[in-house]
């Protein structure tokens, strides 16, 4: 039996008790409406054991201090997927997502109880599953993707904040989503996409909760952003990527600019710009964490 509510539920009463009158036994249920953060809260306390990707990592796991927000900052592509090149700098994307992810986590850091992290913090290789994998063995409580990609039209420029979907927002969200998921072919890794689960339904409602907290992130990104650096139209896209798939951490990928528009070039290999960007990110993060406090989360 499976009964579904249309509004965040939780079940205060569950119980099966003797008929009065002696005729057999009721089932009794009782619940109550609560707020969508204490929902996924609930959800997260009946954790299940199976993970969406087998990837091992390999890495030893510090556990972050009790009640610290964790943030996973992934420096896009690495080792022998350099990701795109600059046309004047030649700078190597992988380089640039490193040296902003790095500014990030310092930045984040600052921020009381916060504690941020990388995936990788030098120039290696990590698969899509591997990067999801490592954000889940923290605990994180937000996983950020950074990168800085090229296009074919070089005019467009600005930062643009990507949260998953199954169906892409536009031609250009679907195209960049290809080519980031191409990373692990580079490699030699093949991607396997796990098969849906009869007994999914847990994990179909986390996912559900981890998209509303990605989108208000990404929401809170372009908010703090607006106004202040370059945004794209239409900052807020979304598309496949497989790198956001984690089902219970909310999860955006930013690119920060174009490698392919000149302005942006000069702006992602500078140290003072991007130490604006990881400043306004900090804010994006705090204005995050304090609608998910005023939702009871
Ligand atoms: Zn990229």
């Amino acid at each position: 039996m499976v009964l579904t509510a249309n509004k965040p539920v939780a079940v205060t009463v569950a119980d099966v008790k003797a008929d009065e009158e002696g005729k057999g036994f009721r089932l009794v249920l009782d619940a109550e409406r609560v707020t969508e953060a204490r929902f996924s809260s609930l959800i997260e306390e009946q954790k299940w054991t199976s993970t969406v990707t087998a990837a091992k990592t390999g890495r030893l796991v510090e556990p972050a201090a009790p009640g610290a927000f964790v943030v996973a900052v992934d420096a896009g592509h690495g080792g022998i997927d350099t990701g795109a090149i600059g046309s004047e700098t030649k700078m190597e994307e992988k380089s640039v997502t490193l040296a902003f992810a790095t500014q990030l986590v310092e930045t984040l850091n600052k921020e009381n109880g916060v504690k941020a992290f990388l995936t990788r913090d030098k120039d290696e290789f990590l698969s899509l599953p591997e990067r999801v994998q490592i954000a889940r063995q923290h605990s994180a409580n937000l996983f950020i993707s950074i990168h800085a990609d090229t296009l074919k039209q070089r005019d467009i420029r600005g930062a643009t904040v990507y949260t998953i979907s199954d169906k892409a927002s536009d031609h250009l969200a679907a195209n960049l989503a290809a080519r980031e998921n191409l990373s692990d072919e580079i490699a030699g890794v093949t991607f396997k996409s796990e098969p849906a689960e009869v007994a999914d339904i847990l994990i179909d409602l986390t996912r559900r909760e981890t998209q509303a907290f990605s989108v208000n992130l990404a929401r809170s990104v372009v908010s703090s952003f607006e106004g202040q650096i370059n945004l794209i139209n239409n900052p807020h896209r979304h598309a496949g990527f497989h790198v956001l798939q984690a089902p219970d951490v909310p999860s955006i990928l930013l690119e920060l600019g174009f490698l392919s528009n000149k302005e942006d070039e000069k702006l992602l290999v500078d140290p003072v710009w991007r130490s604006k960007v990881a400043d306004l990110l900090a804010v994006a993060v705090r204005g995050y964490r304090g609608e998910a406090v005023a939702n009871g989360g």
